[in-house]
């Protein structure tokens, strides 16, 4: 991820920036059944971030953001995108900025092509450090 100060671009996950020490504040960490992410700053997912986490569930993904997660230094939230995909949380449709709880499941609902009835792509949230 992008350093917030100096604009490095530093491993996923790292916990102080590798070129001016910037100390990054409690990481997210998005893990799915393909890998893990981790996140520092505010930062759009889509489709490039999704195939990273979620084997081929990524291809449910569109190239608009299907959730946005930001900080304010010490909490973590998820506002929803502009995928035409509905991204739930815990079941619940993310409609507003909803504050993120480790153990979190965000996933994304699209239409079944087999009749009535949807798909889902499942990741779990993790929030480490703090
Ligand atoms: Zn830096």
């Amino acid at each position: 991820m992008k350093c917030p100060e100096c604009n490095h671009e530093n491993p996923d996950g790292a916990l102080e920036c590798s070129n001016c020490y910037l100390r990054f504040r409690s990481p997210l960490v998005l893990k799915g059944d393909a890998g893990t992410v981790g996140f520092n700053v505010r930062q759009s997912v889509s489709r490039p971030t999704l195939k990273r986490l979620c084997a081929d569930d990524y291809r449910f993904a569109t190239s608009n953001p299907q959730f946005v997660l930001d900080t304010d230094g010490t909490d973590w939230f998820v506002e929803p995108g502009t995928s035409t995909f509905a991204t739930h949380i815990n079941s619940t449709p993310l409609t507003i900025r909803t504050k993120l709880n480790d153990g979190d499941v965000l996933s994304i609902f699209v239409p079944s092509s087999s009749g009535p009835g949807e798909e889902r792509a499942i990741l779990s949230i993790s929030i480490v450090g703090g």
